[in-house]
């Protein structure tokens, strides 16, 4: 007997959230040993948002270059103006985001913004692996 799967590589935080999560409601069958290591098995299971944590300024030039980063990065939806109808991009700064044509201000960023960018799904390979059945 195998297992067929898509296999979508994510982050090593994203991977180790998930499975201490599974983990934790108990769902250890979920964890499948193949060939190329450990996978999860999704099939059942839903993922949604949960609650996100936030970082209010100030920023340091670090972290105001992530911010940018994942402004710029095009794959990952930006912050927009409040004002300006969302259609202009904010701009983050060390006292938070400006709009580049308005007042309009922001001063907090998700926890997440502050890390490495999410890969890429213009890059991503999704890709279809056939795993032996554990005995
Ligand atoms: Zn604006």
């Amino acid at each position: 007997m195998t297992y067929t799967y898509a296999v979508l590589d994510v982050p090593e935080i994203v991977y180790a959230t998930v499975r201490a999560l599974l983990v934790s409601a108990g769902y250890e069958h979920a964890f499948h040993r193949g060939r190329d290591g450990e996978v999860l098995d999704m099939h059942g299971i839903a993922l949604r948002l949960g609650e996100t944590s936030k970082r209010s300024v100030p920023w340091t030039p670090e972290q105001v270059d992530a911010l940018n980063r994942w402004q710029s990065c095009g794959w990952v939806h930006p912050f927009t103006c409040g004002s300006c109808g969302g259609l202009a991009q904010l701009h983050a700064t060390v006292r938070g985001w400006i709009c580049p044509y308005c007042d309009y201000t922001q001063e907090w960023a998700h926890e997440v913004m502050f890390g490495p960018l999410p890969p890429s799904p213009l890059t991503a390979q999704d890709t279809v692996t056939t795993l032996p059945r554990d005995p």
